[in-house]
């Protein structure tokens, strides 16, 4: 282990001393010859297996609903082979799959295949993401006195986020591309607190994930997060309690930071899909 990781607390419980360099964004996501430069965090053993456990359904599953090449890329080459390996998987998403109506924001319908997604799993992902980059960039975990709290944004909410939450500290702006686009992330963070901050998270390009109104339309969901102090938990409630009634965010069940106790993966009761453009290569 390299030596600023030894002694060093788990990027992501916070609790645990590191045992492993771990990949924040692993690097079977990333086709070889673009892994370079991966920015990596100190993981226990729980956390580690917790997030391989994790990664191993996101690479099977996202580049189903990448929109850029390094995704269709994925698709065709180790998405299959993982659902090769996982036969329980593959049975999951050919049982799953449906055709669907998609309505965009400006209200065109389109007929779409969409195969299920564990948004739970995914989400809690995403979280250990947040919080192995925040500790690439600071060279020190989310303090515990932080939280993190993730918000699904429909299209609108994405433009609105970016130009409000976003733009709050435009000195501290940041964009990051790694591994060819696979992983993108803007950012912005609190002059003060380079912890308080705020994220708009892309994997492929930007995946094509759905939620469903009530009446079983689909609209897109985008996946950004706020990590701060506790009250950061009371400012997503209020994000999420007016975004919700603006059509900018759609409310999710919360998730823990850090959380690793979870068994498996939780998505029996899902209603969000993927829309799957290229589902027949594999299925
Ligand atoms: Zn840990």
């Amino acid at each position: 282990m390299r030596r600023d990781f030894q002694g060093q607390l788990c990027a992501y419980c916070r609790r645990r001393q590191s045992e492993a360099e771990d990949h924040v964004v692993g690097r079977g996501f990333i086709p070889e010859r673009l892994r370079g430069n991966l920015p990596k965090a100190p993981a226990c053993d729980d956390c580690n297996s917790r997030k391989a456990a994790l990664e191993r359904y996101a690479m099977a599953v996202f580049p189903f609903g990448a929109v850029d090449p390094v995704g269709a890329e994925m698709l065709r080459t180790r998405a299959k082979q993982r659902l090769a390996k996982d036969q329980r998987l593959l049975r999951e998403i050919q049982e799953g799959k449906e055709d669907v109506l998609y309505v965009s924001p400006d209200g065109t319908q389109c007929k779409t295949l969409a195969i299920p997604f564990d948004w739970r799993g995914s989400f809690e992902l995403f979280e250990m993401l947040i919080l192995g980059l925040l500790w690439h960039l600071n060279r020190s975990p989310l303090p515990d006195t932080h939280a993190v709290r993730l918000l699904a944004l429909t299209e609108s909410g994405r433009e609105w986020f970016r130009g409000s939450v976003l733009a709050l500290s435009p000195d501290k702006y940041q964009e990051m591309r790694l591994g060819g686009g696979a992983f993108s992330y803007r950012f912005t963070h609190n002059a003060e607190d380079a912890f308080f901050s705020a994220w708009i998270l892309d994997v492929y390009g930007s995946l094509n994930i759905c939620a469903s109104t009530e009446d079983g339309r689909l609209f897109r969901v985008f996946v950004a997060a706020l990590t701060g102090p506790d009250a950061i938990g009371g400012i997503a409630d209020r994000i999420e309690e007016l975004g919700s009634r603006t059509g900018n965010v759609v409310t999710l069940p919360r998730t823990a930071a850090g959380k690793t106790d979870g068994n498996g993966r939780a998505g029996d009761d899902d209603k969000y899909s993927r829309d799957d453009h290229e589902r027949s290569e594999v299925c």
